[in-house]
């Protein structure tokens, strides 16, 4: 944005949190050659439209003092939705609907044969980032539970 300037506010109290080391650093690298003003621990609470600009409240997450932030524009990160296309577009093929029998997971029982549709020729089950954005050990993890029963 060319001649815009831009501020990030974030919820934690440092950048990128939930990164490694190794991953921060080059973010922060980023920002400081940006020169790119933060400021950390700070909810992002509503927004408003005043004086035909946008204003953005913010609670301070220590102190839960509100203040106000004004912009042209405010873009906010929230979050993800599963990546879930492809299941969705199997389940009324599938045996069980893509619906995984959490007793039987939990059991370490194999997922067999209660389905609906069984001249079906598969079952179907939600893992990994189909479910959330998560990372790969989730992924693994949950083919894991499944697979080391068939
Ligand atoms: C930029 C980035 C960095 C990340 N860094 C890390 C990290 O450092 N550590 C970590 O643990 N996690 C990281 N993650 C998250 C991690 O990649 C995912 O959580 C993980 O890959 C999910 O595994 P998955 O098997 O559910 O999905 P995916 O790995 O996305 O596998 C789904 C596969 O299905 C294929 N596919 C999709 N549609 C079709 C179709 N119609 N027909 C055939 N095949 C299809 C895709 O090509 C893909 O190969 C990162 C994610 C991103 C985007």
């Amino acid at each position: 944005m060319a001649g815009k300037s831009v501020k990030l506010v974030g919820r934690d109290g440092f950048l990128a949190a939930e990164l490694t080391y190794v991953e921060r650093v080059s973010w922060k690298s980023k920002l400081y050659e940006k020169e790119v003003p933060t400021r950390f621990d700070h909810r992002l609470v509503r927004a408003e439209r005043r004086d035909n600009r946008v204003v953005g409240i913010f609670v301070n997450e220590l102190t839960q003092k509100e203040i106000e932030l004004f912009c042209d524009q405010l873009v906010v990160e929230h979050g993800t939705i599963p990546e879930d296309e492809v299941f969705q577009g199997l389940r009324a093929a599938s045996i069980n609907d893509g619906v995984t029998d959490i007793d039987a997971l939990l059991a370490g029982s194999a997922q067999i044969s209660s389905g609906r549709r069984q001249e079906a020729r598969f079952e179907l089950h939600r893992i990994g980032d189909a479910v959330a954005s998560r990372n790969i050990q989730s992924a693994v993890l949950d083919a894991f539970r499944l697979c080391r029963m068939l």
